[in-house]
């Protein structure tokens, strides 16, 4: 067996293995617990000791214990992508998620998996809907946090970090008192025979909207922004005092930004579109053994944090921060591509010189020129590794890319609340396409004119939508989201226009078929919607609005059985809502489905909680599979205020005789009371109430 082969096996194999492999890294006794904590939305320079107008000393003290990396870049300026960066190790052309709203596949290897297999114990907390478990990084995790309170799309640092405390509290990762503190001190550790931890917390709260608590929002009254990171800071700082007093043995901390802010620099207030320096400058501290403390000046990738927590953990070395920092680090930026067809953005950091290709070529001094507004592109001499990364940088193929519409309507405006909507339909790529740079101005119209219309505010996002086509012709998104618009408020004229300009847009596009379709059906034109919708299942069955649609109207044509199983192939791509998944039950109970109604009955009710208003139909159900403890216990959670009231009583009384309860007579007669048109008959014809 060679060294490679026994490598592979010794990631799989885990503890037991890692003391006897040939590789230089540490025994397992020393394997630090590690603290990755990411920091949402935050500039390089409005966090630590050089930051300007904001002070930020949690983030400062831990700084000053490790190695602070003064050119780190986000890989990606858009939360999804960077954090699969920075669990993956790659870049986005790597692991193939270029947007949010996009799923991780699933043989991306992420750092929980690899941690897990090691044999260590791993946790992560996020605070925010973009990264929830359905998007793919929770695999590996022991425990993936990602609830907020009331269905909320975010939640605050201090709920999350109370949340990671009651964790460390609970979990028995160490004990409190004279192990704790000293992060450098591996080389005498103490010996711990629990499994080391690996936890993973994410903050939220700099993400726009800007809204920090007291006192932070008088501290910074002119710049919420920087209060949401004063305010992340004093959670930062009880997160980690947490942690260094819970975990025993030697530790690390890992302290990164997923991207930065715009804040109007480059004419972008938020982030995701663009690549200068306001998003993709961002905080990086390494706190933990074999940390060379102090700062470094050599421009590194986020994505290596990956490769660092591997080191620390004996996994692989390879590429590891403890061991080297130079690199020519690259990036990208490709939502407007990918949403509207625009020029595909690529960047290639090399020193202090930061080169982009959008287009054209841009090239800036990053060091003397932060803010990027003297290109040197003319002059410059840009070194052979920038050059090669910018143009071997793969553009990401259209037909590779899932689509966002699979997710349900409910999920596209919890991530509209967070800023974030994505296009609904695959652009015209072409080479003489706008620069998003140049853009720029249209960013805060794309942006708000989707998120009218993810929330069904058509009339409101007509006037957009026309705006930006006329300052991109091309746009097929807004011209279908414009179409639809028309279509869903009855201007039939205005709707033909605007599929018809699609159509010149996107010849042949199976968007626009679809898109078309819906609007027939919609106008109840079934001769022309059922055909076209066919053809677009058979040729794209994993189109979510046409299954969608197709399914509507099997159920108006009365063809049940068809309607289910579209619904079911509905929601293998997408999650259900609790009254998609009630109406399910309900077409399986008319096909007399009965287990399969009550498993889509009983999925609706674990989502819906309280609200759901189903339970005389499982009562029904389980009675009829002679369940009768189920059927009880599903009867008796019927309210008086419930209109199936009379028809749950029924059935209840008839539960209680076939269970032989002492107060059958009694619950017989209450039925007889409280009886409707529909079960006095019943009870009347009822031969167990004789
Ligand atoms: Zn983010």
């Amino acid at each position: 067996m060679n060294r490679k082969a026994l490598a592979s096996i010794a990631l799989i194999a885990a503890a037991a293995v890692a003391c006897h492999r040939e590789t230089a890294a540490p025994p397992v006794a020393v394997r630090p617990s590690i603290l990755f904590v990411t920091l949402d939305t935050t500039r390089a320079d409005a966090i630590g000791p050089e930051a300007v107008g904001v002070t930020t000393p949690s983030f400062n003290a831990l700084a000053a214990r490790g190695r602070r990396f003064r050119w780190a870049y986000a890989a990606v300026p858009q939360t999804l992508p960077s954090h699969t960066s920075m669990l993956t190790g790659l870049y986005p052309a790597g692991h193939g998620v270029h947007e949010n709203a996009r799923h991780v596949a699933d043989n991306q290897a992420l750092i929980s998996e690899k941690l897990h297999a090691a044999g260590y114990r791993t946790a992560a907390f996020v605070s925010s809907f973009a990264l929830a478990r359905r998007f793919g990084l929770a695999r590996g995790f022991d425990l993936y946090d990602d609830e907020a309170p009331g269905g909320r799309p975010e939640r605050t640092a201090q709920e999350t970090t109370d949340r990671v405390i009651e964790f460390l509290r609970g979990s028995g990762v160490g004990s409190r008192g004279s192990e704790t503190g000293s992060f450098s001190d591996t080389r005498h550790p103490t010996p711990d025979t629990r499994a080391p931890l690996f936890l993973w917390v994410h903050y939220y709260d700099p993400h726009y909207p800007y809204t920090p608590p007291e006192p932070f929002r008088s501290r910074y009254p002119k710049q919420p922004y920087y209060g949401e990171v004063g305010y992340m800071d004093a959670q930062l700082g009880r997160l980690a005092a947490a942690f260094q007093q819970q975990v025993k043995g030697p530790i690390a901390i890992v302290l990164a930004g997923d991207h930065g802010e715009g804040l109007g620099e480059h004419g972008e207030q938020q982030h995701g579109d663009l690549l200068y320096q306001a998003t993709m400058h961002v905080p990086l501290v390494l706190i933990g053994p074999r940390v060379a403390s102090g700062v470094s000046d050599a421009p590194v990738s986020t994505r290596r944090i990956f490769h660092t927590i591997l080191d620390w953990a004996g996994i692989d070395s390879a590429n590891s921060l403890l061991k080297s920092d130079a690199e020519v680090v690259v990036g990208e930026a490709m939502k407007p591509f990918l949403d509207y067809g625009w020029q595909p953005q690529v960047m290639a950091v090399d020193g202090s010189r930061k080169a982009i290709l959008a287009g054209k070529l841009e090239v800036y001094d990053v060091a003397a020129d932060p803010g990027e507004t003297h290109d040197l592109a003319a002059g410059a001499n840009l070194s052979r590794q920038s050059r090669a990364a910018l143009q071997e940088y793969p553009i990401p193929s259209m037909d590779a890319q899932q689509s966002a519409s699979n997710l349900s309507a409910e999920e596209q405006r919890k991530l509209a609340a967070l800023g974030y909507v994505s296009s609904v339909a695959r652009p015209v790529v072409r080479t003489d396409a706008p620069r998003p740079a140049d853009m720029a101005p249209m960013f805060p119209v794309l942006d708000e004119a989707a998120r009218l219309f993810v929330r069904e505010q058509y009339a409101q996002a007509i006037p957009l939508l026309e705006q930006i086509l006329v300052k991109d012709p091309h746009n097929l998104d807004a011209a279908l989201r414009l179409a639809t618009a028309h279509s869903t408020l009855g201007h039939e004229q205005a709707a033909f226009a605007a599929y018809r300009r699609a159509e010149v847009i996107a010849p042949n596009s199976p968007d626009v078929r679809t898109y078309m379709a819906l609007h027939y059906a919609r106008t109840s034109e079934w001769s022309k919607a059922v055909p076209m919708l066919e053809r677009i299942v058979a040729e794209t069955p994993d189109k979510v609005p046409a299954l969608e649609a197709l399914a509507l109207l099997r159920e108006r044509q009365g063809r049940i059985a068809d309607a289910v199983s579209l619904r079911q192939k509905v929601y293998s791509l997408r999650s259900p809502t609790p009254a998609e998944l009630a109406r399910l039950g309900e077409m399986q109970m008319e096909l007399g489905q009965t287990a399969p109604a009550i498993e889509s009955f009983e999925k609706a009710r674990a989502l819906a909680g309280a609200a759901f208003k189903h339970d005389t139909e499982l009562g029904v159900l389980y009675l009829s599979l002679r369940r009768f403890d189920d059927a009880r216990t599903a009867l008796d959670r019927v309210a008086p205020s419930d209109p199936n009231y009379p028809m749950a009583l029924f059935k209840r009384a008839q539960v209680s005789v076939l269970l032989h309860e002492p107060d059958a007579p009694d619950r017989i007669a209450a039925a007889r009371a409280h009886a409707d048109g529909l079960t006095r008959e019943l009870i009347a014809r009822e031969r167990l109430f004789r």
